[in-house]
């Protein structure tokens, strides 16, 4: 007999069903046992009669979050048990028999409810439990259309998702690398990738003209706010674009989502309004201002984009280093200035950031595709030629071989899905998040590996004596 989903069989009265799930909740009235069965699509009022003896006795025995399934007929609630609320709140079902799938000992955390009150630690470690709660499965679900969404508007704008690998080298992004030992060759290590900048980019060489990726990021940071050590951005690169192309997109992107997913927000200012760098940090006092004209106002969504950011910043030991990204190009009244190596405090990059209710949801630049440019901003970071092409002859030699001029953007993603769902962090959003300090509770990572493993891989552990 065919599985119905709950949400379907409200559309089934007077026929037979079998339905699947879990004991949502399990009460008695008088002689009657009422179960309420739960599956992804929704909950179902179950009735046990003690003159279908067979499975009244069984009933008897079952507890919450048991896995049964269900035979029964559909029928109209009496009058008096109507529940307006749900889908299924005018009808019951009148049950046939009764099997048992799986038993379940007493959780160790209430699922009902929104759950933000239950210690952290105990909703990580029993996260598939967590995810019970209604609250978390709606914010997957939302990801999950979110993503739908993006992939389907971006497929009609002609750009192509395309992997990129995650064993891969260390990327200059500003935050340490997570790295992999080599078994093959001992010594040596492959990095985890902190974006796919470096493979976006060379995809532009290859000719693809629009890529797109929901990429793992990942970046070994100390625990700092609210971050995760892998998160995921929408990436997307560009070719022969302008910053307002890449700009004009993003924008046309987030609105449809919202108009489509989240009817109930209200974008405040379309076009989103444009701020300079330094009048930010003059006005608001941050380079991501929080514009929203009523901050009690929970549907209120101010986008803004943040422009004209200086390329470079002095190091703690009194050097050059980016403030965003080293592949970006100057703008273009400054690229004298950057091929001359003058004025280099005073340089701007074509860097945009978009940013949401005071959070920076993401950001992006065009960069430089000319090999003398991009060595220039390496030079001005006091690298030397020797290191410039070891750590990124790669690039050099592909941007000798008719790179087009290109752009793109990056969204945290797991950031944008907090702010549209209204959650209080990112951890919310996710299936499986790790601790402020990297810990997966549940798996129990990072966790020692066996001795044969170190062997393999070349590696001795020395123990640090505490001083
Ligand atoms: N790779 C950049 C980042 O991760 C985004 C970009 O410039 O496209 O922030």
């Amino acid at each position: 007999m065919q599985r119905f989903l709950i949400k379907e069989t409200a559309k089934h009265i007077g026929e037979k069903v079998r339905v699947c799930g879990w004991v949502n909740t399990y009460r008695a009235h008088g002689k009657i046992l009422f179960i309420d069965l739960r599956d992804i699509s929704g909950v179902l009022q179950v009735v046990f009669v003690p003159s279908n003896k067979e499975a009244y006795e069984l009933a008897q025995k079952l507890r919450t979050e048991w896995v049964v399934e269900i035979i029964g007929q559909i029928v109209k609630r009496p009058e008096n048990m109507v529940n307006a609320k749900i889908d299924t709140g005018l009808i019951e079902m009148s049950v046939e028999s009764l099997k048992v799938l799986s038993e379940s000992e007493t959780l160790p955390l209430s699922i009902e409810g929104d759950g933000y009150e239950i210690n952290e630690e105990v909703r990580m470690k029993y996260r598939y439990l967590d995810l019970r709660r209604e609250r978390l499965k709606n914010n997957l679900i939302m990801r999950h259309k979110v993503m739908k969404l993006v992939r389907e508007f971006l497929d009609k704008e002609g750009f192509a998702e395309i992997e990129t690998p995650i064993l891969t080298k260390s990327t200059p992004e500003g935050a340490r690398d997570y790295i992999v030992p080599s078994r093959q060759e001992p010594g040596k290590f492959y990095a985890l990738p902190q974006s796919p900048q470096q493979y976006k980019q060379l995809l532009m060489t290859a000719g693809f003209e629009k890529y797109f990726q929901f990429a793992k990021c990942l970046r070994d940071e100390d625990p700092r706010g609210d971050r995760q050590p892998e998160f995921t951005q929408l990436d997307l690169e560009m070719s022969f674009v302008s910053q307002e192309d890449v700009m004009e997109l993003i924008e046309r992107l987030l609105i449809l989502t919202i108009q489509n997913l989240f009817p109930n927000k209200k974008i405040q200012e379309i076009p989103f309004p444009r701020i300079d760098y330094k009048d930010a940090m003059a006005k608001y006092k941050t380079d991501r201002p929080d514009i929203r004209n009523d901050k009690n106002d929970k549907n209120i969504l101010a986008f803004c984009w943040v422009v004209n950011f200086p390329f470079f910043e002095k190091t703690d030991e009194g050097g050059w280093t980016f403030t965003h990204n080293p592949f970006s190009a100057a703008r273009p009244e400054f690229e004298d200035d950057l091929m001359n190596k003058k004025n280099i405090g005073d340089i701007l990059t074509t860097q945009y950031d978009v940013v949401l209710n005071g959070f920076e949801i993401g950001g992006g630049s065009i960069r430089n595709h000319k090999p003398e440019a991009l060595e220039k901003v390496f030079e001005i970071m006091g690298y030397g030629k020797e290191i410039i092409y070891d750590k990124f002859g790669h690039m050099m030699d592909a941007f000798k071989h008719g790179t087009p001029p290109h752009g793109g953007i990056a969204w945290g993603f797991d950031r944008v899905m907090t702010l549209l769902l209204g959650e209080p962090n990112i951890r919310e959003v996710m299936a499986f998040p790790k601790t402020g300090d990297g810990r997966d509770l549940m798996m129990n990572a990072p966790s020692e590996v066996d001795k044969k493993q170190l062997k393999d891989l070349h590696i001795n552990i020395v123990k640090e004596t505490k001083k």
